[in-house]
């Protein structure tokens, strides 16, 4: 088995700010804290250019590791147990990333 591609962190919002990684994924706290997690997942995931990439490794990653625990994709761990509510987000994301493609292949928001 490969090692799953994690170049995408580099490019987050949240990289290399241990703010985020101690609010994302605080010590000793369950997974109930859902308004610490809302105010990281506010602060950090909105608008992250790799938010498709971090809650599809995060669901992924929580069906193999041990527990489910912090933030992945804007999504605390309450969020994440909901199949519904994290298909939808993927969905949503993937439209938004498709949009951005063709945004770009156009030239832009203000492109013909
Ligand atoms: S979506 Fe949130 S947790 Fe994931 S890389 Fe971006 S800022 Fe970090």
């Amino acid at each position: 088995m490969t090692a799953p591609d994690l170049s995408w962190r580099r490019r987050g919002a949240c990289a290399g700010d241990p703010d985020a990684m101690d609010a994302m994924f605080p010590e000793g706290v369950g997974v109930y804290v859902t308004n610490a997690y809302r105010t990281a997942a506010a602060r950090w995931c909105h608008g992250c250019p790799v938010r498709l990439e971090c809650l599809r490794y995060g669901v992924a990653a929580e069906r193999t590791e041990a527990g489910r625990h912090g933030v992945w994709g804007g999504l605390s761990p309450v969020e994440r147990a909901n199949p519904e509510l994290v298909a939808t987000r993927l969905a949503l994301l993937e439209s938004q990333r498709a949009r951005r493609r063709v945004v770009m292949a156009v030239g832009g928001e203000g492109g013909t």
